[in-house]
């Protein structure tokens, strides 16, 4: 039976469809955002989670496994005029996925890192930990989580993956690292949110899809953290580009939101438990990465060689 990745048009999950694929596994995708290329095994429905008259709905009640990935991501975008939207599509959407899915179909769900509020003192933050959700964005993926729990309570089997960043190829064009690439091309300052002494848990895109693939088959219902556990200072992340593109940069720090935390780090205990790894992240293999598909992007678009 096909598993059903939505939003296999974005980051995640294009990684994820790609691996599913080369593992020889049957994909349909559901993206409301169209002009995906499919092949052998991979079947794309261009609908909208909520509406389009049942067609995701349809794919969602015959699958094999979901992993929910479609939603309104970005943390920084707290802003109260996307918040319909952010509601939208990060809690009704969810909504309509689990209510679609049978109780015995196991459904991986995307929530994030996020709302656990950030990691104080260094500590690494574990799936019991209370929850601190700060911001728009942290509080629709709270409430995401509350739908998974009912349904989970009701006999369902939802897994919650609780991202942290992810980085790699296709990384949002919205997201820290694709924007500093971006500024240090262009010879623009990179602005930094808080100050550069500030940390990430990155996960390389690579093995986010291999661990959400492996939630999926594990099929053990609760949250659970999609970390390296490696806290990656924000000036490392800066020097690995700089290095990467062999320019000069500079930065300029600016006041962070409040929804900006300093700090993530996962605890990545029970991830390891359930999957037998813990993802690693080569920082400057995967920023060289994420220069290179930027770099084939470019090329695409315009059919001009990047200098
Ligand atoms: P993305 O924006 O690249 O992909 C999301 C996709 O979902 C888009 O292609 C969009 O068209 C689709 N979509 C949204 N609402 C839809 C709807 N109602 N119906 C159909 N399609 C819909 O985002 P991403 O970075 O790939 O993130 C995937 C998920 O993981 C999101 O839920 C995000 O909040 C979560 N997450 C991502 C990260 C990260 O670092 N990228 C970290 C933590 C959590």
């Amino acid at each position: 039976m096909a598993v059903v990745v939505t939003g296999s048009a974005g980051f995640l999950g294009q990684a994820v469809v790609a691996r599913l694929l080369a593992a020889g596994r049957e994909v349909i995708g559901i993206d409301r955002r169209g002009g995906v290329p499919t092949g052998p095994g991979h079947t794309e429905l261009h609908a909208d989670l909520i509406g389009s008259d049942g067609v995701a709905a349809d794919a969602i009640r015959e699958a094999g496994g979901v992993i929910h990935l479609a939603g309104c991501p970005g943390v920084r975008d707290s802003r109260t005029d996307v918040a319909w939207h952010r509601h939208r599509d990060n809690v009704l959407a969810t909504a309509a996925v689990l209510g679609a899915a049978p109780r015995r179909t196991t459904v991986v769900v995307a929530t994030s890192s996020s709302i656990y509020g950030g990691s104080v003192g260094g500590r690494p933050c574990a799936e019991t930990d209370p929850l601190n959700p700060r911001g728009g964005y942290a509080a629709s993926k709270a409430l995401a989580e509350a739908l998974c729990r009912d349904h989970n309570e009701a006999g369902g089997r939802v897994v919650v993956a609780r991202p942290f960043t992810v980085a790699g190829e296709g990384q949002r064009s919205d997201m820290a690292l694709s924007m500093w690439i971006d500024a240090a091309r262009a010879g623009r300052p990179l602005r930094i949110l808080g100050g550069p002494e500030r940390t990430r848990d990155v996960t390389d895109v690579r093995d986010a899809a291999r661990a959400l693939i492996a939630l999926l088959d594990a099929g053990e219902p609760g949250p659970v953290n999609v970390g390296t556990g490696v806290p990656i200072r924000l000036d490392a992340m800066i020097d690995a580009i700089a290095t990467a593109l062999d320019v000069d940069v500079r930065t300029r720090v600016e006041p962070a939101g409040p929804e900006e935390v300093s700090d993530t780090r996962a605890d990545t205990r029970r991830l390891e438990r359930i999957v037998g790894f813990v993802p690693h992240t080569d920082l400057a293999d995967v920023v060289a990465r994420q220069i290179a598909a930027a770099d084939f992007e470019q090329v695409a678009e315009s059919g001009r060689v990047p200098a």
